[in-house]
């Protein structure tokens, strides 16, 4: 399957993009020909909608730790509501390495609420008793 796209802004070169959505994990050639947008070797459209994600901005769920006061344990496991800019993750982990969150803790928890303004929460992973 080959698409052709137009699209403002987007990303020079290209990217060779193995498709995650299901096992079949087809590879996906993406490359930006004088600004249109050339999209092959995908087999739906789940898997080219994602190989443009992936290539035009690619985003990832966050997953890490946060510190916990009062807590049965002295972190507790945490990740993005939504998938996060790839370019924001570190800024965005920096942010929860210098958080603190306090027990008692309920899985899906809002700990840190729209990080940079992205509308993007972190949330508990887990429960955590207090110590
Ligand atoms: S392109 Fe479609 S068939 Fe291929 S891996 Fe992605 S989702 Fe599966």
């Amino acid at each position: 399957m080959s698409t052709k796209t137009n699209e403002s802004e987007l990303p020079e070169g290209f990217k060779d993009i193995r498709c995650i959505i299901c096992p079949t994990g087809c590879l996906v050639h993406v490359e930006n020909i004088n600004g249109e947008l050339i999209i092959e070797g995908h087999s739906c459209k789940r898997g080219e909608e994602y190989a443009r994600e992936e290539f035009v901005a690619p985003k990832r769920i966050l997953t890490t730790t946060m510190r916990v006061e009062k807590g049965f344990l002295p972190l507790i496991p945490v990740r993005s509501d939504k998938p996060i800019p790839k370019d924001r993750l570190e800024e965005t982990l920096k942010l929860i390495a210098k958080a603190q969150t306090t027990a008692p803790i309920k899985m899906g928890d809002t700990l840190l609420e729209n990080v940079f303004g992205l509308d993007i929460n972190i949330i508990a992973s887990r429960d955590l008793i207090e110590m």
